[in-house]
């Protein structure tokens, strides 16, 4: 077996055009896993992406596969028709979006899937254009052809004016029942070129991915690029020059199966030893060690982690905060991405700042520290960077509205900005548009595909994670998709605003928001707060201030006591002084009283 036998693709595909299943039957077909073992959608592992169809972790899996039709197809001098297929797997959601880079960048071709009852939509396009930066062989697909409502013929059509793909190269397939998958598997081991490294080159292992297990340490998900090597080789990682000694080196059948080697061209894993996941990046480059020379290059492409919001997170009312920092490590073993460093709030007392990709990320990160760690936790809202330059020459980096400088000191503030691709029916661009220029967004172009049309935008990072998915979601009843990328920052006219109870400042309660749009905003905190908050024995003021101005007001009204209903037919002078003594108590308890507000009421407040 040489590298000449080997191919190595991914699928991508929309959310739901059915890559898992697909995924599912190309290893039935391939004897992968026997039919019987077959278990639904096999590369999900964790129950969370199972629930909500969208894989998070990348799983890769080794398939054989003796084609019968490559025996003709192929150059006689490959005696051996046996084929080694390494389905690489790619996460489903824009937040991940790095990590999909990599993936495509360990692989020489891709099946393009499109859910024949809905055609090409945002994530088929971002990923598509990506493979194709990346130089690899694409073979178009349809899927769901067994369903009634399938128009094969409209999205044949878009594939064309899309991507240029004639109709009679684009394979027609149901990942259910299987029909037309023997074929697409042919077309993989003919079209897809075979992964072309420098053999006897020192070892170049592409890392794409990483998990942790409390045995093996650290596992890199590798594809060789040059050379090989076997379990006994002395390891080094590129970016951060930490040396290892592998425990184990193996493949995915999907389950970790050891070898001896493995040689170029090939995928699966290495287990590291390592005990810090942070330490073994996505996009790194694995070699030997000693370094085979000083200036040894590293593989194209690797960018260190960038999370791009932010929240606190505290422990809920039960919840010990070592409790608390125990699960949020544990997680943190598993997903590299998550950052984490510690912090103090007035009060809600110690916590951790976290450091997401996406707002998808946040919600995932939650579920799983409820779920698999039993740990209830209360997030602040979700912000993103805004880096500061200050009138002293000095950029300060601001993840949190606490950390906001005095207005007097700034010189310019920047935020994260996205490209924002939408894709919906032409019958809903008008609204869309005015979602997208609520939400500050810049427009670029429209252009269209039959029906469809597909809108660009640049859009501040602080808007699409404060609303603009779902709006976006709602006035197209769902039919629009949405993909985005991130770009370089932009200036931006943003204040801090304060939410003042009682005259105290509610530090989980401040937000970074543009100057235009604060007064809205504010009289919508200071009037939720209002009818959320319960109410005290003393008339309470909500405010809402930006740099010592006040731009809302409202008034929780006291509880009102009745302490004249004992007066029965009592006289009026009597009344009007109890009352008047009951005033001055009031007036004296909100001088000195201090508002709790309770947690339940801020966590509702927060994920408003
Ligand atoms: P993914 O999000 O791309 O991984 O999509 P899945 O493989 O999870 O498929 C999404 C849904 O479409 C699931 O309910 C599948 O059962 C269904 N599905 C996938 N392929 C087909 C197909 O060829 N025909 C039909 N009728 N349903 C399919
Ligand atoms: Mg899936």
């Amino acid at each position: 077996m040489t590298s000449a036998n080997i191919r190595n693709f991914a699928i991508i595909a929309h959310v739901d055009h059915g890559k898992s299943t697909l995924s599912d039957r190309l290893m039935e077909l391939t004897g992968t896993v026997p039919k019987r073992q077959m278990q639904n959608q096999l590369l999900d592992s964790n129950p969370i992406e199972r629930e909500r169809g969208v894989t998070i972790k990348l799983a890769p899996v080794t398939m054989k596969y003796r084609s019968p039709s490559s025996f003709f197809l192929l150059p006689s001098s490959l005696s051996d028709s046996e084929f080694i297929l390494n389905l690489i797997d790619t996460p489903g959601h824009v937040d991940f979006s790095y990590e999909v880079d990599r993936s495509l960048a360990a692989c020489e071709g891709a099946i393009l899937l499109v859910d024949a009852t809905q055609g090409i939509q945002a994530q088929t396009l971002a990923h598509a254009q990506k493979a194709l930066e990346l130089g690899l062989t694409i073979i178009p697909a349809i899927n769901k052809i067994d369903l009634p409502t399938a128009r094969p013929e409209t999205v044949l059509a878009e594939l064309k004016d899309v991507f240029g793909y004639r109709p009679e190269e684009t394979s027609l397939i149901s990942a259910k029942t299987g029909r037309g998958v023997g074929q697409l598997l042919d077309r993989i081991v003919t079209e897809i070129p075979p992964p072309a490294g420098w053999e006897n080159s020192p070892l170049r292992a592409l890392i794409f991915n990483s998990a942790f297990d409390h045995h093996l340490g650290v596992i890199a998900f590798v594809r060789i690029v040059d050379g090989g090597l076997t379990a006994k080789n002395q390891l080094q990682l590129l970016s951060n020059k930490v040396v290892c000694f592998p425990k184990e080196i193996g493949i995915f059948t999907p389950q970790r199966q050891p070898i001896v080697t493995l040689a170029t061209g090939q995928v699966g894993y290495i287990a590291t030893g390592l005990k810090d996941i942070t330490q073994v990046r996505v996009g790194d480059t694995l070699t030997l060690f000693p370094l085979p020379s000083s200036f040894f290059p590293a593989l194209p492409g690797y960018r260190p982690p960038q999370p791009m919001v932010f929240a606190d997170v505290y422990p809920a009312e039960n919840v010990s905060y070592e409790q608390f920092v125990d699960g949020v490590a544990k997680l943190r073993l598993q997903d590299a991405s998550l950052t984490s460093k510690p912090i103090h709030s007035q009060i809600l007392g110690p916590g951790l700042r976290l450091g997401f990709l996406g707002l998808f990320h946040i919600e995932i990160t939650k579920e799983r520290l409820i779920r698999e760690q039993n740990i209830p936790t209360v997030f602040t809202l979700p912000t993103v960077q805004y880096s500061v330059e200050s009138t002293n020459g000095k950029t300060l980096l601001i993840q949190n509205p606490n950390e906001f400088p005095d207005p007097s000191t700034i010189r310019q503030i920047n935020e994260p900005v996205a490209d924002v691709t939408v894709f919906s029916p032409a019958e809903f661009i008008g609204s869309l548009m005015q979602v997208l220029s609520d939400h500050r967004g810049i427009y670029f172009n429209t252009s269209y595909l039959g029906d469809r049309a597909r809108l660009s935008y640049h859009v501040p990072l602080s808007e699409l994670i404060s609303g603009l998915f779902d709006a976006i979601k709602s006035v197209s009843r769902g039919f629009a998709s949405i993909d985005y990328q991130i770009i370089a920052p932009q200036p931006v006219d943003a204040v801090k605003l304060t939410i003042l109870v009682n005259h105290q400042p509610v530090e989980s309660l401040s937000h970074i928001i543009v100057r235009e749009k604060a007064r809205q905003i504010g009289t919508k905190m200071v009037e939720t707060l209002k009818d959320l908050l319960p109410p005290q024995q003393f008339a309470v003021p909500i405010q809402a201030v930006v740099g010592g101005e006040v731009l809302a007001r409202a008034d929780k009204k006291a509880v009102r006591k009745d302490v004249t209903a004992k007066l029965y037919g009592g006289d009026q002078t009597r009344k009007d002084k109890l009352l008047k003594k009951q005033k001055k108590g009031k007036k004296r308890l909100a001088k000195f009283g201090r508002v709790n507000i309770p947690d339940s009421l801020l966590s509702r407040l927060l994920t408003a």
